[in-house]
């Protein structure tokens, strides 16, 4: 990711927290990969020049494969193309790849099916005909959700910044609304689609949906909103479970697999999510915390393994 941090702490702070929850997703996806981001302190519009991806290429050559980069948060498959003349560890860019190895579209599909788990837990419908989603973010992965939603009978709000993206949106069929409304907008479900921390003290307040389910990473401004959730009865499709179609998609590439696998594995997403659910009504614990628990099961599981092999 391209952003412009405040500081190099801020750079740090948030990269390791991404780099903590890829790693947590990869293990719930039950993905044989480990979890890892790298962060560009820059502004996107102005500092990403050749040069720097050029760097950037090199400096993941250097880790000889034990970190391989895809696109992200501002960072697009052209902007990959360049990274790759210097490194081999880049996925996402391959021309006889579907979608030209762009992985958002399958991050999508995974929330749609955890949109439709989450409407089925808490609302229980069995499709999403009339179901009004609010997305905040109308980028790579919320267009193609917007395609997926209206495509189901869904009702779709979207807000964006960038009226580009806003013009796409509504020519999908989403209606649109100011971004400081998406929070209030009268829907089902709170889909974010933007950037991390958008669930907060302030956003808690005066969240209108019943469900939080969307594909931003990072969503949790602190672990302990996911309690306030629960004290206000939102239902929370923790992040780092319902985003992995991506991370999937990336993986499948990496074996060499053919797509249905990829497709498989990310319709199972809405079975993990349901799991969570249960436990999390059942007990104490919120919906982050079973989703936590789940995948720290699984890293106990393969260090077991890897000691005894
Ligand atoms: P993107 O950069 O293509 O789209 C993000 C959109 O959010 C942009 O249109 C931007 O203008 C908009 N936005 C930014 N701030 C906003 C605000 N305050 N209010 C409303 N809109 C705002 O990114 P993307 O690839 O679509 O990813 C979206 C989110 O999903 C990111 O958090 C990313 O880390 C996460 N994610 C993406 C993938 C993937 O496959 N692309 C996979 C997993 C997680």
């Amino acid at each position: 990711m391209v952003v412009k941090y405040g500081s190099l702490d801020d750079a740090v702070h948030d990269v390791l927290r991404l780099s903590r929850g890829m790693t947590y997703k990869s293990a719930l996806a039950g993905l044989p990969m480990g979890g890892g981001k790298a962060v560009i302190i820059g502004n996107p519009k102005t500092d990403k020049t050749t040069t720097l991806l050029k760097r950037m290429g090199e400096f993941i050559q250097a880790h000889n494969g034990q970190y391989i980069t895809a696109e992200d948060s501002g960072m697009s498959v052209s902007d990959l193309e360049v990274m790759s003349k210097q490194t081999e560890h880049v996925l996402g860019v391959s021309k006889e790849q579907e979608f030209g190895g762009d992985p958002s579209p399958l991050t999508a599909m995974g929330i749609f099916v955890g949109i439709e788990a989450a409407v089925n837990f808490k609302l229980a419908k069995s499709n999403l005909h009339e179901v009004h989603v609010a997305i905040q973010g109308a980028g790579a992965v919320g267009r193609c959700l917007i395609k997926q939603l209206v495509a189901a009978g869904a009702v779709v709000y979207v807000a964006d910044i960038n009226n580009k993206n806003l013009d796409l949106a509504r020519a999908l069929g989403a209606q649109i609304v100011r971004p400081n409304d998406i929070f209030t907008v009268p829907a089902d479900v709170f889909c974010p689609c933007a950037m991390g921390g958008i669930i907060n003290d302030e956003t808690i307040k005066i969240l209108a949906a019943p469900i939080i389910a969307g594909g931003a990473n990072n969503q949790l401004a602190l672990p302990r909103h996911a309690n306030q959730l629960k004290q206000r009865d939102i239902l929370y499709a923790p992040d780092f479970v319902i985003n992995a179609g991506g991370i999937i998609e990336i993986c499948r590439q990496f074996q060499n697999e053919a797509v249905a696998v990829a497709h498989a594995k990310i319709l199972t997403i809405g079975k993990t999510l349901s799991e969570i659910f249960i436990e999390s009504e059942q007990t104490a614990n919120t919906t982050a915390d079973v989703a936590e628990k789940i995948a720290e099961r699984r890293f106990m599981n393969e260090t077991i393994r890897s000691d005894a092999a």
